[in-house]
C-alpha cells in the first residue's frame, strides 16, 4: 500500500492507464500521480476505432475517457506525447526519451500492445494499413469510398469489424483468413460459422485457409495480394489484422517476470512489490476460470485498472469476474461470456439461423459460458447464472415462453 506522500507513476495513457489514474483519486490517493503517454491524445478507449469513428458516424469525443479538464480537476500530472524508455528499479525511477527522469514509489505499467506486422516483402506499401490508434482509424476513414476494393488480411476481431464497417459504406470487401474458420482462437466453431454466414449474407467474400504469400507487382501498378495456392485478389487498399504483440519490452529490460506478457496477480502486482502491470500486457491467474491467461479486452483493462487502484490504496480488490467481450458487426451485437475451452455442445435459445439468439454452455447443470447475438438481456441473466451458480435445465433454457429471469428464482 502506498503512503499519502508517495507518488504513483503510470506508463501508458490508454484505457487501463487513464482509468487507473482516475480511480486512484476516487479511491482517496492523495500523493502525486504522473501519467506518461506517448500518444498525442487524452486517454481513450479503442472499441469505437473499428466501428463509429472509422465510419465517421461519431467524433473523437465519443472515445475519450477524460475531458480536457480531467487532469486539472483530479490533480493528475499528465505528460502527453512522452515515451518512457527504461525503468531503473534500483533507483526507483523511469527514464524518458530525451533523458529526463521521474522518480516513483509505485509504478504501474499500462503499455498495451502494438500490431503484429506481416513479415512479407512489400508489406510496407503505403496502401497497406493496420489499426490500433486514433491516427490509424482516421487514415482508414479517408479510404472508405463507395465501390473501392478492400482486402482484409486476418479474420479476427479487427478484420471482421473493419470488413463490416467498410461493407456498410459500400466497399467491395474480401476477408482472407489463414485458418479454416474465423476468429478461431476467440470463439467456438459454431460462432465462427455464424460470423462467416453474417459476412457472406452482407456481401463479403470470406476466404478461409487463405495463406497470404505476397504482394506481386501488377502491370498497371495496382495493389494485389497473392495466396500460397496461387489465387490473387486486387485491392485499392489492404487492412491487416493479424493480432497483437504486448508491449513488455520495458518490463523485460527491467528484469520483471514475464511469460507471454508480464506475470501478475489479478490486481496487477508483478514480481517487484512496487510495480504493477495492467490491461493487455498482464498475464495472470483468472480466479473465476482458475487458470493463467492474458486477456485483450476492454472489460479486462477496466477491471484491472479498478483493482490495481484499490490494491495501491490498501483496499480489498475483488477481481474475479468471468471474462466478458463484445463485438458489433453490421446490426448484430455479439457478447461472449467465458473463454473457449472444452465446452459441451451449446444449448440454443432461439433460432440460430437468425441474427438474434443465445448459446448457453453447461457443465453439469450450471452455465459456464454464454454467447448472445442481439440478446443483451439473455447475457445479463447469464452473468447472474454464473455469479450465483444457479442450477438450470436444458429444457427451461430453450423454452422461449419462459422468462430467463424467472430461472434465477428457482432453487
Ligand atoms: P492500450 O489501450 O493499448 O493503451 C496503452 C497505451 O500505452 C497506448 O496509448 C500506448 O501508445 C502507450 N504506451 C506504450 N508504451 C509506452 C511507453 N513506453 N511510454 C509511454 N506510453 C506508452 N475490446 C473489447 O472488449 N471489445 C471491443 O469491441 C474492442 N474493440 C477494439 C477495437 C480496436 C480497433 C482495438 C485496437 C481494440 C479493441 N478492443 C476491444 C480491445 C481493447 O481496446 C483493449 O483490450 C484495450 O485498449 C487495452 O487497454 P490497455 O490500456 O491495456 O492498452
Ligand atoms: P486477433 O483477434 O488475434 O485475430 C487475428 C486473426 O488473424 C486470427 O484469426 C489469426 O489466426 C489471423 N492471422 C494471423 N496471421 C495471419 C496471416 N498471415 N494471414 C491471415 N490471417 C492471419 O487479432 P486482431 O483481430 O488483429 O485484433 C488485435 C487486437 O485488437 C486484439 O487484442 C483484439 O482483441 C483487439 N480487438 C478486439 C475487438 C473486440 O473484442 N470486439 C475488436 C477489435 C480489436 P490465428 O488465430 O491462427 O493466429
Amino acid at each position: 500500500m502506498a503512503n499519502s506522500k508517495d507518488s504513483v507513476v503510470i506508463i501508458g495513457a490508454g484505457q487501463a492507464g487513464g482509468e487507473c489514474a482516475k480511480n486512484l483519486r476516487r479511491d482517496g490517493f492523495e500523493g502525486p500521480i504522473i501519467l506518461v503517454g506517448d500518444e498525442a491524445h487524452l486517454p481513450y478507449e479503442r472499441p469505437p476505432l473499428s466501428k463509429n469513428i472509422m465510419s465517421g458516424a461519431a467524433d473523437l469525443s465519443s472515445c475519450y475517457l477524460w475531458t480536457p479538464s480531467t487532469a486539472q480537476e483530479l490533480d493528475i500530472d499528465f505528460r502527453q506525447e512522452v515515451t518512457v524508455t527504461a525503468i531503473d528499479r534500483n533507483r526507483h525511477l523511469v527514464q524518458l526519451a530525451g533523458g529526463a527522469e521521474i522518480p516513483y514509489h509505485k509504478l504501474v505499467l499500462a503499455t498495451g500492445g502494438r500490431v503484429r506486422k506481416l513479415p512479407l516483402e512489400g508489406a510496407d506499401h503505403d496502401k497497406i494499413y493496420y489499426l490500433r490508434s486514433i491516427a490509424d482509424s482516421l487514415a482508414l476513414q479517408k479510404e472508405l469510398a463507395i465501390g473501392k476494393k478492400l482486402v482484409v488480411i486476418g479474420g479476427g476481431w479487427i478484420g471482421l469489424e473493419v470488413a463490416a464497417t467498410a461493407r456498410q459504406k459500400g466497399l467491395e470487401v474480401t476477408v482472407l483468413e489463414a485458418e479454416s474458420r474465423l476468429c478461431a482462437r476467440a470463439v467456438p466453431p459454431e460462432v465462427s460459422e455464424f460470423l462467416a454466414r453474417l459476412h457472406r449474407e452482407n456481401g463479403v467474400d470470406v476466404e478461409l485457409d487463405a495463406a497470404v504469400e505476397g504482394f506481386p507487382q501488377t502491370p498497371g501498378g495496382g495493389l494485389q495480394v497473392s495466396l500460397q495456392d496461387g489465387r490473387t485478389f486486387e485491392a485499392d487498399f489492404i487492412v491487416v489484422g493479424i493480432g497483437l504483440v504486448p508491449n513488455i519490452d520495458l518490463a523485460v529490460q527491467a528484469g520483471l517476470e514475464t511469460n507471454n506478457g508480464i506475470v501478475t496477480t489479478a490486481e496487477g502486482r508483478t514480481s517487484d512489490p512496487d510495480i504493477y502491470a495492467i490491461g493487455d500486457i498482464a498475464h495472470y491467474k483468472n480466479r473465476h476460470l482458475g487458470r493463467d491467461l492474458r486477456l485483450e479486452s476492454w472489460a479486462n483493462a477496466q477491471a484491472m485498472a479498478v483493482a490495481c487502484s484499490k490494491d495501491i490504496t490498501g483496499q480489498q480488490a475483488l477481481q474475479d469476474e468471468c471474462p466478458w467481450f463484445w463485438s458489433d458487426q453490421y446490426d448484430v451485437n455479439i457478447q461472449l461470456l467465458g473463454v473457449p475451452e472444452h465446452w459441451s455442445a451449446p444449448v440454443v435459445r432461439g433460432n440460430d439461423q437468425t441474427n438474434s439468439y443465445s448459446l448457453f454452455y453447461l457443465k453439469d447443470d450450471q452455465v459456464e459460458a454464454a454467447i448472445t447475438f442481439n440478446a443483451a438481456r439473455d447475457m445479463a441473466v447469464a452473468k447472474r447464472f454464473i455469479q450465483r451458480r444457479t442450477s438450470v435445465s436444458r429444457t427451461d433454457l430453450v423454452d422461449e415462453g419462459l422468462r430467463l429471469q424467472s430461472l434465477l428464482k428457482k432453487k
